[in-house]
């Protein structure tokens, strides 16, 4: 018999509404491989609706006229709030994601921070007032919000990557309208509730569902959106760039990556061994941070290989809603086809693989969408499993000499979100980080964030930073204010 599916709707100034057309999307649970929920299809009219209703909060009502202090103390309560339900969030991003409890339970619990730590910095943005070349003039600057942000998120962590932003946005006074993927946009439409629990007014936060190409582009094409704030693959991130360009958009960007995860003959094996694990096999390897390349020294090479696949080995595969499951399914059909083409192609170019390479034989995982742990060895730096986003369980193991060659071969790569160093010598980790290029480098330790510490990528891997002090930053704009003190008239055709 089929399963009841269980509709939920967007928020739009502060009221539950589906698609004005009436049209739904169904959302999948990744490990039975069937829909569970509905979520409104949204087209053009329906981003009109919230972008005008953020808008509006934005222009007049209770939400300009707070204080910043105000402002952060309405995030400090949801903060409250968010970790009373934490675990009712992680569960409906496992069910919808497919991702681990473990994981996402640990996600929804820690976003709160994040809307503590930018609450308490809401009323430190100060300006300046400047020293001055003209002794008459007394001249300050104030920062000043934006007006609406556009949100749009990827399906691998929801509302932990929508957090990085909306705390930031919300405390530097703009609104929002958000747009979750598709894939996963259940936590999100359940979220939004606390918002009006905790006393922000309506409109500040709202919702819009649908496919990317049609919600996605409307929304990153609004001439009343100040500003896209995006999470998401590469070719999706220039596409969102160029459609702000004709209304001159801001637009951050956090993409894609093919982390370098590099093992120096001198590191502490057994805690490398472990980093490298975590780095692409945690959350079946769907994370921007995945340290898909692992670099291992030549002479460590053969150890290496052989611990790792010891250990990968007997991660438990399972359902990802109990809590002893170290590999779930892969969130997406599409996801899950790609990953096995990469396998495939990874195999096509000659590299060695030693472990995994398809999809489980275990009648048990038939319906659910798994993928084996893959470890490829042999791998060099042009093959297409080494520059491509696997996103996905898929490790690929390159072989080197020395420092120089592991640092060239880190760095030839389009992208550079993070990479990952293990070594005991504190000299090598000093310049080998100051000659990585990516937005984070982990010295003995991979995949570990924070709200106090800004992240984001070089080139290919996105513009902007999230999280940290200075991330408040992408979402404020400076005013110079002057001010005339003495009761002069200068020359009006020179520049006063
Ligand atoms: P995606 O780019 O397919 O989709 C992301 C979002 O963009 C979704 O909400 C989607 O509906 C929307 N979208 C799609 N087409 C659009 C368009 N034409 N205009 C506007 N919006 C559009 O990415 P995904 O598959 O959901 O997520 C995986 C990707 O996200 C990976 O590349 C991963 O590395 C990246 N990611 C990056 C970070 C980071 O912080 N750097 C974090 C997580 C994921």
């Amino acid at each position: 018999m089929a399963q009841t599916l269980q509709d939920f709707e967007n928020l739009v100034n502060g009221k539950r509404i589906a698609a004005r057309g009436g049209q739904w999307l169904d959302s999948y649970d990744p490990y039975r491989g069937e829909p569970w929920a509905r979520i409104p299809r949204c087209a053009q009219s329906d981003v009109d609706d919230a972008v005008a209703a953020a808008r509006a909060a934005f222009r007049s009502g209770p939400w300009p006229a707070m204080t910043p202090t105000e402002r952060g103390k309405l995030l400090v309560r949801l903060a409250g709030l968010i970790e009373r339900d934490a675990e009712r969030l992680g569960r409906l991003e496992t069910q919808d994601n497919g991702k681990l409890i473990a994981e996402m339970g640990a996600q929804t619990r820690y976003m709160a921070e994040w809307y503590r730590y930018f609450g308490g910095l809401a009323d430190k943005i100060e300006g300046r007032v400047l020293p001055m070349d003209k002794p008459s003039r007394f001249t300050f600057t104030r920062h000043e919000p934006l007006g609406v942000v556009a949100m749009i998120t990827a399906w691998n962590s929801p509302l932990l990557l929508l957090s990085w932003k909306l705390a930031a946005a919300l405390a530097a006074g703009n609104t929002a309208v958000i747009k979750p993927s598709e894939h996963a946009s259940v936590s999100t439409l359940e979220f939004v509730s606390l918002f009006e629990e905790a006393g922000f007014p309506p409109g500040v936060v709202n919702t819009v569902t649908g496919l990317g190409p049609d919600v996605g582009a409307a929304l990153a094409s609004h001439p009343d959106v100040a500003k896209v704030a995006f999470t998401g693959g590469d070719m999706t991130g220039q596409k969102i760039y160029e459609a702000g360009a004709p209304s001159l958009k801001r637009v951050s960007l956090e993409l894609g990556g093919k982390s370098a995860n590099i093992i120096f003959a001198d590191a502490n094996l057994d805690a490398a061994v472990m980093g490298a694990v975590s780095g692409i096999f945690a959350a079946s390897g769907q994370t921007c941070i995945a340290g898909s390349r692992l670099l291992v020294h030549r002479s460590v090479h053969d150890e290496v290989v052989e611990r790792l696949t010891e250990v990968a080995r007997t991660a438990k595969m399972g359902n990802p809603a109990e809590p002893g499951t170290q590999v779930g399914p892969v969130t997406t059909q599409p996801q899950r086809a790609h990953i096995l083409k990469m396998i495939e192609a990874g195999k096509a170019d000659g590299a060695r693989c030693v472990m995994g390479g398809g999809t489980p034989k275990d009648p048990a995982f038939a319906q659910g969408w798994f993928v084996e742990p893959t470890i490829f060895t042999g791998v060099s730096n042009d093959m297409r499993v080494a520059r491509i986003e696997v996103f996905g369980p898929v490790l690929s193991i390159i072989a080197f000499d020395d420092d120089a060659e592991a640092i060239r071969i880190a760095n030839d790569s389009p992208y550079g979100l993070a990479s990952g160093l293990w070594t005991r010598d504190i000299g090598r980790a000093i310049n080998a980080s100051r000659a990585m290029e990516s937005g984070t480098v982990w010295v003995n330790t991979y995949r570990a964030v924070s709200f106090m510490a800004p992240f984001g990528g070089y080139k290919r891997s996105g513009i902007g930073r999230e999280s940290g002090q200075e991330s408040i930053y992408e979402f404020l704009q400076t005013k110079t204010v002057w001010f005339e003190t003495e009761e002069s008239t200068s020359n009006p055709f020179i520049i006063r």
